[in-house]
């Protein structure tokens, strides 16, 4: 009776969720054979392995007017995607991937405003070469492009959670995915991995249960289990994981029985909820697939990855980063009156620098000697760490240097996207003041005469100074500098 409980209650989990869409990628009769470079070592060797670092960029979908028109499955409205949600995105995508020494430079979003792309259909994904979509005018060649939609639908209509291109660099995503399994998902087909079950009842072409054919066969990767199609059955926990639920006795070809096949590998079954039953299930990629994935990418069989990989050195600069005017009284360097302006006083100031980071990574940033510069610092001094999963932002630092922990133990220099700056000095009149005048320097006799605006900016205030008399003139400007300026008048 209890087993019989169990069994409904899994059942109507599966029964009444509406929101159960599929990933719509399977790979062609080209993207299953183009295997010759895969080793099928199921154990990298990690010595000296090169570090791949992709550039990653996102299209936001609108309607024409430019307004963000996402809805969720059921039909309320979506929350806007922002910057924050794409940040997460690249954070999850990292946190995923650095295991196989494959990184993610956040390199910015844009917006296509175009209606009748707020559901791509079948044909707007085409083929490799005739894709309306891969091939859209605003897509960035030196880098992955994510596209999110409100609809990705299948040949037949139906909804899909998303679509990666097999070794391609672009993927698409309805809003609602964007953020669960089914990222590491499409873009673990950018780089030619199948689904665990891929070719699963296939008389010729299936994947044997005893491993025998597992490097042609299958998903061509032979840590990952021969695996079948969730079809009408559901995801069991046996105790030690979660399994599919064979209850079909579903068989591979050469009639073994599957059983007690696990579900925690992001490309098992094409199934993806975002009530996230599925999603929190499907959790890591296995070595063998890492092995297959950086193949894919040395390989490079469709010579689209060359292009958006760039260097480790991208990776420790700030995604953001402005130069920003100080001003009252931030940051003074120097004040001194303006030789060519009477009554204007030059203001030199060290500029605010604001960096960001991206999240997803473990970062101690320091501090160090030189002023100019230099990748490799002098003295680093240990600012703060961050480990905590948000958005860096450094404000007002002239010198700053970054380990990355997930990268190296490296300390490496960084400047602003915009380059080193210097003071910023600007003239800036005087609307008030004063003159303190005295006979001899000592005297406790003295007079205080306040002068306004016009008076302070007099080309002869000092002309008209009384003379045989020592004079102390300050001048204060409209940020609320104050400067002072000693003279005795002697004629
Ligand atoms: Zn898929």
């Amino acid at each position: 009776m209890k087993k019989i409980t169990l069994l409904l209650f899994l059942f109507s989990n599966f029964t009444f969720s509406q929101k159960i869409l599929t990933c719509g990628s399977s790979p062609n009769s080209k993207d299953l054979m183009t295997r010759s470079y895969y080793s099928n070592n199921t154990i990298r060797k990690t010595q000296n392995e090169e570090k791949y670092i992709f550039r990653i960029f996102f299209h936001i979908i609108r309607d024409n007017n430019g307004n963000q028109v996402f809805t969720t499955l059921n039909g309320n409205a979506s929350p806007n995607i922002t910057e924050e949600t794409i940040l997460d995105a690249v954070a999850m995508l990292n946190r995923t991937y650095n295991q196989f020494n494959i990184f993610f430079k956040y390199s910015g979003f844009s917006y296509i405003d175009d209606s009748s792309l707020l559901q791509i259909d079948n044909s707007e994904w085409g083929t490799e070469t005739n894709s309306i979509i891969g091939n859209h005018q605003n897509f960035r060649s030196d880098a992955m492009n994510l596209i999110i939609a409100n609809n990705v639908l299948s040949s037949s209509g139906n909804q899909l959670s998303g679509r990666g291109r097999f070794r391609n660099t672009y993927s698409i995503f309805n809003n609602e995915y964007l953020l669960t399994a089914t990222l590491p998902h499409e873009i673990a087909h950018n780089f030619n991995l199948f689904h665990t079950r891929q070719n699963s009842g296939s008389s010729t072409f299936c994947e044997y249960i005893n491993g025998t054919n597992c490097a042609t066969r299958g998903d061509q990767v032979c840590d990952t289990p021969a695996s079948h199609p969730l079809g009408g059955g559901y995801v069991t926990n046996n105790g030690n994981g979660y399994i599919y639920n064979n209850f079909n006795n579903r068989m591979d070809c050469n009639g073994d029985v599957f059983a007690n096949v696990g579900f925690t590998n992001f490309m098992d079954t094409n199934l993806f909820n975002v009530n996230n039953y599925y999603n929190n299930l499907r959790t890591e990629f296995s070595s063998g697939q890492g092995v297959r994935m950086r193949e894919t990418i040395a390989n490079d069989p469709l010579n689209h990855y060359e292009q958006t990989l760039t260097t480790i050195d991208e990776l420790y600069k700030p995604y953001y980063s402005k130069i920003l005017g100080a001003e009252g009284n931030e940051n003074i360097y120097s004040t001194e009156d303006d030789p060519n302006i009477p009554g204007n006083v030059i203001i030199c100031r060290y500029p605010i620098f604001i960096n960001k980071f991206q999240k997803g990574f473990d970062y101690d940033f320091y501090t160090f000697d030189s002023w100019n510069y230099v990748k490799t610092p002098t003295n680093p001094v240990l600012d703060f760490s961050q480990t905590v999963d948000e958005v860096i932002s450094i404000e007002n630092k002239y010198q700053h240097a970054v380990k990355i922990n997930q990268i190296s133990s490296d300390i490496v220099g960084y400047t602003n996207l915009g380059g080193y700056k210097g003071l910023i000095c600007k003239s800036e009149s005087a609307t008030s003041g004063k003159v303190v005048s005295l006979k001899n320097i000592g005297d406790l006799n003295y007079t205080i005469k306040n002068l306004n605006d016009k008076e302070v900016t007099n080309p002869d205030l000092i002309k008209n100074l009384e003379s045989g008399k020592f004079h102390t003139i300050y001048k204060t400007t409209k940020s609320g500098i104050t400067t002072q300026k000693k003279i005795y008048k002697n004629e």
